[in-house]
């Protein structure tokens, strides 16, 4: 059992549109839904909970400046595309052709506007070339190639493909493995105006081949945020949540049923997905934060505006 609660410090935001006792802004993480052996050194122990925090606090600092949720699950992502331990970014996994091909997506609650990409092998921060996907095409979901020739158009820093490549992540794909921790990150947020966001940045399973797309770039699988209801990010077997869109899913219990964020969560990862398919975390519109899996682990952090800051990696 591993919880660490530790204070923000974070001065709480004089803007408000909840009232009571809701929090102004809200924040939560995922740095991948597996198995994290409890018995890691306290180092390997210390790096995942330290990478978290690093994201977290970043993430929780600025929504109590007042910024777009939008901004900061992009800015909260790429500090984990950067952390070669996460599967995203720097240290994706391989796939089978011996390249790291990445998958990314970003919604906005306010009017559902999204961006994603899948199969880009050059692109630094994959999270932000989604969002360029949201806000400078009138497309979606953009492929391989062509993710890439857009890019090209773009500012967004480019990179050989060997940047991304990792030791431990090489050894997985000789061993042919799913990587140990999982590893995909995930973003969401609710802003002191009260609007909802999420994004997801992920590597997808060591080995894949034929071009294949998990859930991830998928919105309403991997990813999905509506101001009404909620913002999701999930992680785990991306078949299984494109199976059963559980983002969308989630957020339809929640319209349409009426449930809470919890209850509708819950019942994706008991009754809907299989044990050990994975995690999902999420804030809704009153600013209630989850972090559930049904795996062995998952690294996240959840925080807010009431000093709310907590990281975790095993059972709460
Ligand atoms: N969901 C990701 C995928 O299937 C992998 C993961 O979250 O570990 O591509």
């Amino acid at each position: 059992l591993v919880v660490l609660a530790l204070f923000a410090g974070c001065a709480q935001s004089q803007r408000s549109s909840h009232s009571g006792g809701d929090p102004q802004w809200a924040l939560a993480i995922h740095g991948g839904a597996g198995f994290i052996d409890p018995n890691i050194s306290a180092e390997g122990r210390a790096a995942y909970e330290n990478g978290i925090t690093e994201a977290l606090r970043h993430g929780a600092d600025r929504l109590a400046k007042g910024d777009d949720a939008i901004e900061v699950v992009e800015t909260v992502v790429r500090i984990l595309e950067t952390n070669p331990l996460f599967n995203a970014g720097c240290g994706g996994v391989f796939a089978a052709d011996g390249t790291v091909k990445h998958d990314a997506s970003i919604m906005d609650g306010r009017d559902l506007s999204c961006g994603a990409t899948t199969g880009t092998t050059t692109v630094k921060h994959p999270i932000t070339l989604a969002r360029k996907v949201m806000t400078d095409t009138r497309f979606v979901f953009l492929s391989g190639e062509g993710a890439e020739e857009f890019a090209d158009g773009t500012d967004v820093e480019r990179v050989d493909n060997s940047y991304f490549q990792t030791e431990p992540r090489r050894r997985d794909l000789e061993k042919r493995l799913r990587t140990d921790a999982g590893g995909t990150v995930g973003c969401v947020a609710m802003d002191t105006s009260g609007n909802l966001a999420a994004a997801t940045s992920t590597g997808g399973l060591t080995a894949k081949k034929w071009g294949r797309i998990g859930d991830s770039p998928v919105v309403g699988a991997g990813t999905y945020a509506d101001n009404r209801t909620c913002a999701l990010s999930g992680t785990g077997e991306g078949e299984q949540y494109i199976r059963h869109a559980i983002a969308h899913e989630v957020h339809a219990l929640m319209l349409h049923k009426g449930w809470s964020l919890e209850r509708a969560c819950n019942h994706v990862l008991t009754d809907v997905l299989k044990p050990d398919d994975g995690g999902i975390i999420g804030v809704s519109s009153t600013g209630e934060l989850i972090t559930l899996t049904n795996t062995p682990s998952m690294t996240r952090g959840k925080a807010d505006s009431t000093g709310r800051f907590e990281i975790s990696i095993w059972e709460d």
